[in-house]
């Protein structure tokens, strides 16, 4: 079992690193700890002993290996979005932020390619990637706070992975910093590459739990010229959902369907963005492609499926502001909900497609059971559910456990899985047996002690803990 580090031994890292890190690079003033103690996972508060600040591979790779030969538990953290707790110093030990390491390095238009250091926020490099007429598709909607790091290493999704994919498509190659201090580059750096066991895929989700990416190589696509996006209003969830399905089966794939449901409206309307007052459920639906005419003609057909689905109303964004508009009230929903109630577990299940309405009226069914109010909104067209449930009082938490269970359980059963994009971390490290085999637990365990044999890095999270 780990504990916290004695402070001796904490003593005898910050001598080492006081000599490879310079002041204002290792923090252990009490602001600083208590900042890095939470993330936005709503898991606890779990204070680190130190904060470092590497400015480069090189500062990574000492501070890595310091911690490393002192037993001292080191964790990544990117810009503490995470959802999962995965960047929580649950030992408390070092946290080791990747901030200052935020430089675009290159952008390379010739070969589609950016690279870049992982602090860099994913938003700033959409838009610098834009402005040379090139796309990075994955935008997680904390795209204008979250790190690259992060992204690499929960694999994030955000609404156009539907059409686009996750992170893992577009990260080629990788400099990492092993748990042994030893720096690796892998993957390649042409689109096309499969020499090898795919390290990169070994790394891009691994949470933290492996080692820390110091440089990252991301492909880059040509900017789809035209956009279009509707918000697609109807009386109910079950309709809206039932929708998703009717587009796809009409042979539609819009780059962006989004779901929310009566608590999500009801929580974001009238913040920048006013819904008619017949919506209690929406979806936001977006189309991309390089011919004004054809993207227009395939939002249309959309409409006329959603129609026939039941749509109460459609308003299709007129401008870039309108759609921006639309976005920003989406990416306030996880806020705008977390004010309806003092408390708020977010859950990201996944489940197939066709399973969706189901889902959502086992999961509203089982709210009223338990007297919770469950939100539910997401990446409806990859099957995404974000469902959250909403409490006032600590009193309500067994029955908050209870619904958290019940609703992994149930999407396990329906095929799903316990996280389409927050990752496991330690949220939902207990309830990863529920989704995999006993083997496939032993064989993850195996590869972690493999490359981290003391288990100094990032401990206590994704696998069960060996009881
Ligand atoms: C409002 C809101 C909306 C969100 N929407 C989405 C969404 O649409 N899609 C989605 O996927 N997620 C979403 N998230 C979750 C979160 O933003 C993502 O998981 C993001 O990738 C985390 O990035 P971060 O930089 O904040 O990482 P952190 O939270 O700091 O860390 C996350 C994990 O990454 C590890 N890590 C960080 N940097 C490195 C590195 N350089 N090398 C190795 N490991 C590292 C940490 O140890 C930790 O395990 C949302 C969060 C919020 C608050």
């Amino acid at each position: 079992m780990r504990t916290r580090p004695t402070p001796q031994t904490l003593a005898a890292l910050r001598e080492r690193l006081s000599k490879v890190l310079e002041p204002g690079q290792l923090r252990d003033d009490p602001e600083t700890l208590e900042e890095f103690a939470q993330d936005e996972s709503d898991t606890g508060k779990f204070l680190p002993d130190l904060v470092a600040f590497p400015a480069n591979t090189s500062q990574v790779v000492e501070v890595v290996r310091a911690c490393g030969s002192l037993d001292v538990p080191l964790t990544p953290v990117g810009a503490r979005s995470g959802k999962s707790g995965g960047s929580l110093c649950l030992y408390g030990g070092l946290a080791l932020c990747l901030s200052r390491m935020a430089r675009i390095v290159s952008i390379q238009k010739e070969n589609g390619v950016a690279v870049v250091e992982p602090g860099v926020i994913t938003g700033e490099l959409m838009k610098a990637v834009e402005a040379q007429g090139l796309f990075y598709p994955p935008d997680p909607n904390s795209l204008e706070f979250c790190s690259l790091g992060g992204n690499i290493a929960e694999n994030a999704g955000g609404p156009r992975a539907f059409k686009y994919g996750v992170t893992r498509d577009y990260v080629l190659a990788l400099e990492w910093v092993l748990p042994s201090g030893e720096v690796l580059r892998v993957g390649h750096q042409p689109i096309k590459g499969v020499a090898g066991y795919d390290l990169v895929g070994l790394f891009v989700g691994s949470e933290g739990t492996l080692g820390v990416a110091t440089e990252i190589t991301l492909q880059l696509l040509p900017l789809p010229t035209v956009v279009k996006t509707a918000l697609i209003c109807f009386a109910s969830v079950a309709e809206a959902a039932k929708a998703v399905g009717a587009v796809l089966q009409a042979g539609i794939l819009p780059r962006t369907l989004e779901l929310l449901d009566d608590v999500s409206v009801k929580a974001i309307d009238g913040r920048g963005y006013d819904f008619p007052p017949r919506a209690k459920a929406a979806l936001i639906v977006e189309v991309d492609g390089g011919h004004e005419e054809a993207v227009f003609a395939e939002l249309v057909r959309v409409g006329e499926v959603c129609e026939r689905a039941g749509a109460v109303d459609t308003a299709v964004a007129q401008s870039d502001a309108q759609r921006e508009q639309l976005w920003a009230a989406r990416r306030v929903v996880s806020r705008a909900l977390r004010a309806l109630k003092k408390f708020k577990i977010s859950e990201d299940v996944a489940v197939p497609r066709a399973e969706i309405p189901r889902v959502i009226e086992e999961l509203k069914a089982m709210g009223a059971e338990l007297g919770l109010t469950v939100a539910t909104y997401g990446h409806a067209g990859d099957g995404n559910l974000h469902a959250n449930i909403l409490y006032d009082s600590e009193a309500e938490r067994p029955r908050v456990e209870e619904a958290i269970a019940r609703m992994l359980k149930l999407t396990v059963k329906a095929g799903g899985t316990i996280t389409g994009e927050h990752g496991v971390g330690y949220a939902k490290r207990d309830y990863l047996a529920l989704e995999q085999a006993q083997g496939v637990i032993t064989l993850q365990r195996e590869l972690k002690r493999l490359m981290d044999p003391s288990g100094f890095f990032n401990p206590g999270k994704i696998l069960p803990l060996v009881p």
